[in-house]
Parts: structure tokens; C-alpha cells; sequence
């Protein structure tokens, strides 16, 4: 399969690694949104949230937060903001969730065009 996450976790193409196991790897943006953006990448290729397996998401969730402790501490960051795309705006068809340690005053945003409906609408159609 020619992903690149793939190449990246046999080591095939080079990554800046902070962290690894046999399940995860760690590794940092090649285009950050902030210093330290991090990609926690599974080293068995599931597409996205639909895919990946419960177990393999737990052992994600707890690389996190290890890592949340580091990254303040090595950083000094005052956060972190977690996001994972799937399908739409997703770059890289290999499941990884993004770790962007936050600043004071960074001026990092969600920010969107749509047309913003009552909540209730949609609340009437997810309930
Ligand atoms: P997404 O849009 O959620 O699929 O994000 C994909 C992310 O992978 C982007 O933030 C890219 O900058 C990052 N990326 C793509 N190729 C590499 C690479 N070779 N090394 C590190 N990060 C990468
Ligand atoms: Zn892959």
C-alpha cells in the first residue's frame, strides 16, 4: 500500500520521533501549527475512527496523556488541543491524532463559512 504514515512507521522515510512503542508511534508535523504539533500514528494501518479497533484508540488516549505531562514540563506549553480528521479534511487516509500544545495567546482558532442553523434543528435531527 503506498501510504506514507506506513513508510514513516518502517521507517522508510525519516520522522523527527518522540515517542514509540509496539503499538504507536509519535512523531512531530512536518508542517506544525504550533511548536511541538505531534502526530500519535498507530503502526497498523486503520483508515480512520470507523476502523481502528477500541484497544489500539485506549492505548492512544494513554500515550496522550503521558505526553501531555511532558510537554509541559520539556515545552512549557499551557495545553494542549487534541483534533483527528476523518475522511472530509483528512490529508492522510492512515488514522493519527493531532497533539498542538497551546500558548498563551497563540491565537489558534476553529473558524468556519456554514451557515449557522438553530441548534434545535439539529438537535431534532440527532436525538
Ligand atoms: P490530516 O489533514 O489530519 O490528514 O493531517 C495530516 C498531517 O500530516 C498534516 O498536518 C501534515 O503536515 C502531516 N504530514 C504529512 N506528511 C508528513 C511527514 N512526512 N512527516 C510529518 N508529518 C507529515
Ligand atoms: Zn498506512
Amino acid at each position: 500500500m503506498d501510504c506514507i504514515f506506513c513508510k514513516i512507521m518502517n521507517n522508510e522515510i525519516p520522522s523527527y520521533t518522540i515517542y514509540e512503542d509496539e503499538i504507536v508511534k509519535v512523531f512531530l508535523d512536518v508542517n506544525p501549527i504550533s511548536n511541538g504539533h505531534s502526530l500519535v500514528v498507530p503502526k497498523k494501518h486503520f483508515t480512520d475512527i470507523n476502523d481502528i479497533d477500541l484497544d489500539t484508540l485506549t492505548h492512544i488516549q494513554k500515550t496522550v496523556k503521558d505526553l501531555f505531562i511532558k510537554y509541559k514540563e520539556k515545552l512549557n506549553c499551557d495545553g494542549i488541543t487534541l483534533c483527528q480528521n476523518n475522511q472530509y479534511g483528512q490529508e492522510v487516509k492512515h488514522y493519527h491524532l493531532h497533539i498542538i500544545p497551546r500558548y498563551e495567546n497563540d491565537g489558534i482558532e476553529l473558524k468556519s463559512n456554514i451557515e449557522k442553523l438553530d441548534p434545535k434543528e439539529i438537535y431534532e435531527k440527532l436525538k
